[in-house]
């Protein structure tokens, strides 16, 4: 028998919440498939929305050079822009659209020559002091970005640092701080966070990134309620079943102990698949259709299960760890993350399988 774990991927769930996207605004949408498509493999996700995406973000240049290597011809935005002078080069030979975040992108910029002139989106820092420049810095930046016959001026941009909070002051504030000035060029503000609050008046390019995955970033709305639908179902099956009676412990550390005769089920996944080990004993693992507890700790390659009402489960029964039946934001806030990382630390050792 092969090893049960496995991701599966539904990729017309990824086309639907692309849609629930765009249809929230009608604004354009570049899908963010930075670190790998949030770990569902980059050029899948561009495959499958390759139809209908209006444009693609990455984080750096070497990921916006993979897609076009594999044959993506939408336009592609790089959110850190050129890192090093020869990256303008390759922004230039690629067709790529670079961020600007800073005055020495500008200087790397001057140290090369390039054929044809590369659109730019200059990025601000309204409130969440990472990355951008600041507003009293952006009138020159603009100034010499419209001198330079190489480049070309295509928006102004700026990221949210708590658009994803209940509450929602600190968002107000950097809309209201983006929206107070007189830009020369269409905005691009919204993130998924902002997008399901209903995007910004004003602006012409969403960003939408985990929402497009099927989860809710928005504090006290889930997936469903928004109308996302999971594109990864990771799952397993048991590879054991036994009965432990009650006051003996199980896994490592003996960290959970039964209260009752307690019928465990072994699940191939753990940690070593990208399950995080932080998962607290009660996080939700469907079993053969039933939503039954873990408990113990999270092994490298195993998890233990309390199946006691799951009584049909048996060695072989389908496991979902997260998916369609379960959430995977509560086994993210159960675990203490969020379920960005749940999907970019699922390792290579799980194999994909694409569904439509
Ligand atoms: C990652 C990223 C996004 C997408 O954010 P989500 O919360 O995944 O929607 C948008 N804009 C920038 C600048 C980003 O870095």
């Amino acid at each position: 028998m092969t090893r049960p774990a496995r991701a599966l991927l539904k990729w017309s769930n990824l086309r639907h919440n692309y849609r629930i996207a765009r249809q929230r605004t009608r604004h354009e949408a570049y899908a963010v498939i930075k670190a790998d498509g949030y770990g569902h493999g980059m050029t899948a996700c561009a495959d499958a929305l390759a139809g209908e995406a209006d444009g693609f973000a990455v984080a750096c240049v070497d990921e916006a050079v993979r897609l076009r290597d594999a044959g993506i011809r939408q336009p592609i935005l790089v959110l850190e822009g050129a890192m090093e002078p020869a990256e303008w080069q390759l922004a230039s030979r690629y067709h790529l659209q670079l961020a600007i975040h800073h005055p020495q992108q500008l200087r790397d910029r001057a140290a090369v020559v390039f054929d044809e002139a590369v659109a730019v989106w200059l990025k601000i820092n309204s409130g969440m002091n990472r990355l951008g420049v600041r507003f009293s810095d952006a009138p020159e930046m603009i100034a010499r970005i419209r001198n330079d016959q190489g480049l070309i001026l295509r928006h102004v941009m700026s990221h949210f640092s708590s658009s994803d909070e209940a509450d929602t002051a600190c968002y107000e504030a950097q809309k209201t701080r983006m929206l107070g000035q007189a830009w020369p060029v269409p905005l691009s503000l919204s993130n998924s966070a902002s997008v399901l609050r209903g995007g910004v008046e004003g602006e012409r390019v969403l960003r939408p990134g985990i929402m497009l995955y099927g989860s809710s970033p928005l504090e006290g709305v889930t997936a469903r309620e928004a109308g996302l639908r999971p594109v990864m179902t990771l799952q397993s099956a048991l590879i054991s079943t036994h009965s432990v009676p009650a006051g003996e412990s199980v896994g490592y550390g003996g960290s959970w102990t039964a209260t009752r005769e307690t019928r465990v089920g072994v699940v191939a996944i753990g940690y070593g698949d990208g399950y995080p080990r932080h998962a607290p004993a009660g996080t939700p693992v469907n079993v053969a259709g039933v939503r039954c507890p873990l408990i113990g700790r999270v092994s490298m390659d195993m998890i233990t299960v309390d199946i006691t009402d799951a009584p049909e489960a048996c060695i072989g029964s389908p496991v979902e760890l997260w998916g369609e039946l379960v959430d995977i934001d509560e086994v993210a806030a159960l675990a203490g993350t969020i379920s960005y990382e749940l999907y970019c630390r699922l390792t290579p050792r799980v194999p994909r399988t694409n569904l439509q």
